[in-house]
């Protein structure tokens, strides 16, 4: 551990809060299965520490984008059912294979180069085909989805592999109402249907993220597959905040002071003087910056919790450190600036520094640097070191 770097700024991830947070999904999952969706270091939380608080807390699956994010899971010990969706040409077909993990299929190149990769293993691949029922991103077009499910068929009399998923991923369901989300149910229904009057035996069929899992009981079939909400950040302001669903903000950004000074009326404040002192007045400088995901796009917007009260960044935020205006409060270097957090002591929230930022609180937490080191707090509330980007 890197005592400077710990006293600088840290991350602190609550992983009470997120077990808390699985708990109350899967009491709305209408007993669905729940997979922990940890891809891109579980949005910045660290993936195999909250992969782990997850599983204790009642996941039964977990869920990266990339191969070699899945791989990181079971290189660091974890067991049970991993899956992963985001394949290029050329990947590691055969780790994965051997590794038992679930690849996600969505077109015939990939499905070729699983069955020929199973061959090369002598064990069969879990392949989960993907289809795309509106959503328009990855996933199988309905009119290609009859020559993938026959070849998949195909593959698994072969015995190359399994067929042990059929899903799907929404485009707007983050909006309750959307004239998207009941066209995507029924195409899901149609394409399943037609895979498994064609012989596939799913073990799994899924369709729903976090804000599906919350307000959409009808999409929540075998499994839901949720992120943002299991880091206690509601999908979208307009649905409610964590609070409203029972969820806890896992991550807390905070860093120390590191200098507090008095400066004169007319002074100009960092990059650009895009802000100017009115009076005499007590600056704090902050030693975080972009470089450690705090986004220059909430130059002069961004909030943060110093001497006890909530200010705005004045100016710019540099690569490495911002600055407050304490309007005549005072502080000391050491003292504790958060950025965001739970809320349990009026510090901002990641979606105040989304709305600063013109993003979402996804964006926000997932950003944060490898640079800032996670510190991990548990249930008896003692703080461990990272281990830096999990
Ligand atoms: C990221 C992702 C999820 C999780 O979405 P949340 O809105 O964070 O719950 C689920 N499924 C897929 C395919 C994803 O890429």
């Amino acid at each position: 551990m890197n005592e400077t770097a710990t006293t600088r700024a840290r991350a602190e991830i609550d992983l009470a809060a997120l077990r808390a947070n699985v708990r109350a999904l899967r009491a709305r999952a209408s007993g669905a299965e729940l997979m922990a969706v940890v891809k891109s270091d579980a949005y910045g939380h660290g993936a195999v520490r909250c992969a782990e608080a997850a599983l204790e807390a009642g996941a039964t699956w977990l869920g990266t984008a990339t191969p070699q994010e899945a791989l990181a899971l079971r290189a660091a010990g974890l067991g049970g059912r991993v899956m992963c969706w985001l394949w290029t040409p050329g990947g590691p077909w055969r780790e994965a294979i051997e590794a038992g993990i679930d690849v996600s299929v969505s077109g015939m190149w990939a499905l070729g180069e699983v069955a020929a990769a199973a061959t090369e293993a002598g064990v069969p691949a879990r392949v989960q085909l993907k289809a795309d029922t509106g959503l328009g991103r990855n996933g199988c077009q309905p009119a290609d989805w009859p020559e993938l499910v026959s070849a998949a068929r195909a593959a698994e009399d072969e015995g190359l592999l399994r067929v042990t998923g059929l899903w799907s991923h929404f485009a707007c369901a983050d909006e309750p109402g959307h004239p998207s989300i009941t066209p995507q149910l029924n195409v899901f229904r149609d394409m399943v249907a037609y895979a498994e009057k064609e012989g596939v035996r799913p073990e799994v069929r899924h369709m729903a993220n976090s804000p599906a899992t919350l307000t959409l009981p009808e999409s929540h079939f075998d499994l839901v597959r949720t992120g943002i909400a299991m880091y206690g950040i509601s999908p979208s302001p307009e649905l409610g905040t964590p609070a409203d669903f029972g969820l806890r903000p896992v991550m807390t950004l905070a860093a120390s002071v590191a200098l507090v000074k008095q400066v004169p009326p007319g002074h100009g404040i960092s990059y650009g003087h895009h802000y100017t002192t009115s009076a005499e007045t007590t600056l704090a400088l902050v030693p975080v910056g972009y470089a450690d995901g705090v986004p220059r796009h909430a130059s002069g917007r961004g909030p943060v919790l110093v001497a006890g009260r909530r200010r705005t960044v004045a100016g710019r935020v540099a690569m490495d450190q911002f600055v407050v205006d304490l309007e005549g409060d005072t502080s000391a270097p050491g003292a504790e600036a958060v950025l965001f957090g739970p809320g349990d002591r009026g510090e901002p929230s990641a979606e105040d520094w989304a709305v600063a930022a013109d993003t979402i609180a996804y964006e926000i937490v997932t950003r944060i640097g490898g640079r800032v080191p996670r510190v991990y707090v548990d249930e008896g509330g003692t703080p461990h070191a990272g281990d830096g980007r999990g």
